[in-house]
């Protein structure tokens, strides 16, 4: 069985179709030193893409000098491309410094800063004007799966986004499942639940679109680490992770990075 979904997740031509992606998100955290560390020893599978979202002002101690072999981008941008708005960062600015995405709709800024579905969504198309790519974060909370009503929410999050954007454009963006209750606990969602949640979006992209929902990256997040990769990884409709906490190490993300790469 395990063969068969490594056959099916590995095999050349869905190689060419999804190439796994790792985000680190290393949050309110990182320095100088870490942004070194990932000039330096950050090593990434010829068969990964490898992306990271440190706060923004590191975002050029890492595209500069000897840059970061990864790609760099922000963790949240201003739904606005210029303004008297105190302490925020346009998506045309990371353009500017070098950056290609930014996390849009994490649910730290949805709780914590209040951000709404319809602000996500005008986030969104920020990133998507400045040609930034958009990385959408979507997911429920305890309450909302203990409820059963975890796939509605999620699929809310996403409609809300879609109902404002060119499916074309969408399907340039990448998603991430993010359950709120996964992100930094330590408690993992199962990857029977992952790849539940996963097949289930990219259907409802199939058959809420013009798209096939087979082009777009759909990554898991949430207390990713060693020794859950792997099975997450094997899933069908996991094509990589977003990696907080075990971000901040670069010898544990050189290993969630070389497990995505199914080697
Ligand atoms: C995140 O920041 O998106 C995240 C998933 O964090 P952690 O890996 O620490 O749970």
């Amino acid at each position: 069985m395990l063969l068969a979904i490594l056959w099916t997740r590995f095999a050349p031509w869905t190689f060419q179709l999804r190439t796994p992606l790792v985000i680190a998100n290393w949050k309110l955290q990182g320095s100088r030193d870490l942004c070194g560390k990932f000039k330096s020893e950050l090593r990434i599978p010829s068969n990964v893409e490898v992306w990271i979202a440190p706060p923004a002002l590191y975002l050029d101690s890492l595209v500069s000098g000897q840059p970061t072999s990864a790609k760099v981008g922000v963790q949240n941008v201003h739904f606005d491309e210029a303004g008297a708005y105190t302490g925020e960062i346009a998506a045309g600015m990371v353009r500017d410094l070098g950056g290609i995405f930014s996390i849009v709709g994490h649910s730290e800024r949805r709780t914590l800063f209040h951000e709404t579905d319809q602000v996500v969504a005008q986030k969104f198309l920020a990133c998507c004007e400045a040609e930034l790519t958009p990385v959408l974060c979507v997911g429920e909370t305890l309450d909302q799966r203990e409820e059963g009503i975890a796939k509605e929410v999620v699929w809310n999050q996403v409609a809300e986004v879609l109902e404002k954007c060119d499916p074309a454009v969408f399907g340039r963006a990448q998603l991430a499942y993010e359950p709120i209750w996964a992100i930094g606990t330590g408690v993992v969602a199962t990857p029977e639940d992952a790849e539940d949640m996963h097949g289930h979006l990219r259907s409802m992209i199939a058959d809420s679109t013009v798209l096939t929902g087979e082009e777009l990256r759909i990554l898991y997040g949430g207390s990713v680490k060693i020794d859950n990769a792997s099975q997450l990884i094997a899933q069908a409709n996991v094509d990589g992770f977003l990696v907080g906490g075990a971000s901040l190490d670069i010898v544990q993300f050189n290993s969630i990075c070389q497990i995505a790469s199914g080697n």
